[in-house]
């Protein structure tokens, strides 16, 4: 009976959906958590903003991978070099990958509408689930969790306008995330709204 017992504790542990292993922190299997709920799955991929750097740009970004479990996945692996702050899924699930108070790696080789450059020291990158392809539509449910997002990190960081990567992104025409994104939804924010092609670097 006591090793019948082992071998049902194990199965048991199989079946509970705890990562087989420890290190791993992919929950297994993957379930998107959600509208509006969250996973914190950190990523390797970041590091301390700059002494005395104040947060004060959010940069929006969409995936070109086609899921929220995938996106994770990439943003574990230490050999893709990149993260974001938070990624939201097509449901309005989302991912918290850095905290805000890091500094996280997708801005890359980047100047903004004053000229700074090196934006992921000053910014918040925020990544939507969307293949980039100008068609595909950014539902309403994940527009509506960017925005909630938004909000709350207005109340805790002097935020001064929202970019494009495609508008800060250097050389011009090396990013066009996200292609095709409603932007006059989110004018509620009240905040300075730069995306498109920026006129200051793009000599084509
Ligand atoms: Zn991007």
């Amino acid at each position: 009976m006591h090793s019948l017992g082992i071998v049902a504790s194990v199965v048991l542990s199989l079946q509970s959906g705890l990562p087989s292993d420890p290190r791993d922190p992919m929950p297994s299997p993957w379930k998107d958590p959600g509208f509006a709920k969250f996973l914190w799955i950190q990523s390797p991929n970041f590091g301390p903003r700059p002494e005395g750097a104040i947060v004060d740009t959010v940069v929006v970004h969409s995936t070109v991978i086609p899921t929220l479990e995938q996106t994770t996945n990439a943003f574990l692996r230490e050999s893709s070099q990149v993260s974001a702050h938070f990624t939201i899924g097509r449901d309005g699930s989302y991912v918290m990958h850095v905290s805000t108070f890091d500094r996280a790696w997708h801005a890359g080789v980047s100047v903004d509408p004053n000229g700074r450059t090196n934006l992921n020291h000053y910014s918040i990158g925020i990544e939507l689930v969307n293949l980039n392809d100008g068609k595909q539509p950014y539902p309403k449910e994940q527009v509506q969790v960017l925005k909630w997002i938004i909000a709350g990190l207005k109340r805790r960081f002097p935020l001064k306008q929202i970019v494009s990567h495609e508008f800060i992104a250097v050389p011009a025409g090396r990013k066009s995330d996200p292609a095709g994104f409603p932007w006059e939804s989110l004018k509620d924010l009240n905040l300075p709204m730069y995306f498109g092609k920026n006129p200051a670097t793009d000599k084509s």
